[in-house]
């Protein structure tokens, strides 16, 4: 996708803070991190979302699971840690490219959602 920008940071054409990366996913710090730890973790290959994966996407979505712990870990979360997936209108996604934060630090990070 030549105007997403996580597809241009993945190809560094935009500068990140890269905290790791492997065939299957790449990991930065969030621009605006609303935690001490505020890491994204995206696919390599341009996915809008949630929303439009497929089987054939099944290990990188397992990879960006199985990386949380050793990335929250690396970077101020050693005690636990929170995985969010905005998706599509309703989830409030900003960024159309999918992407999981992993949010954490020392301390617990609050409820999961306010109360409407
Ligand atoms: P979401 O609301 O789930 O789509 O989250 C998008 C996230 O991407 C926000 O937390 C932004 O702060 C973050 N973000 C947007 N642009 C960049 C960028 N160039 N580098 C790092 N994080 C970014
Ligand atoms: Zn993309």
């Amino acid at each position: 996708m030549d105007n997403c920008i996580f597809c241009k940071i993945v190809r560094g054409e935009i500068p990140s803070r890269k905290v790791y990366e492997d065939e299957l996913v790449f990991a930065f710090h969030d621009i605006h991190p609303q935690r001490p730890t505020h890491i994204l973790v995206i696919p390599r290959k341009h996915i809008t979302s949630l929303a439009q994966v497929t089987p054939e996407d099944e290990p990188v979505l397992g990879r960006m699971l199985a990386v949380s712990q050793q990335l929250a870990a690396a970077h101020g979360s050693t005690d636990g840690f929170r995985n969010i997936i905005n998706t599509g209108r309703v989830g409030m996604q900003e960024v159309p490219h999918l992407h999981m934060h992993i949010v954490g630090g020392p301390d617990p990070v609050g409820p999961m959602l306010k109360k409407l």
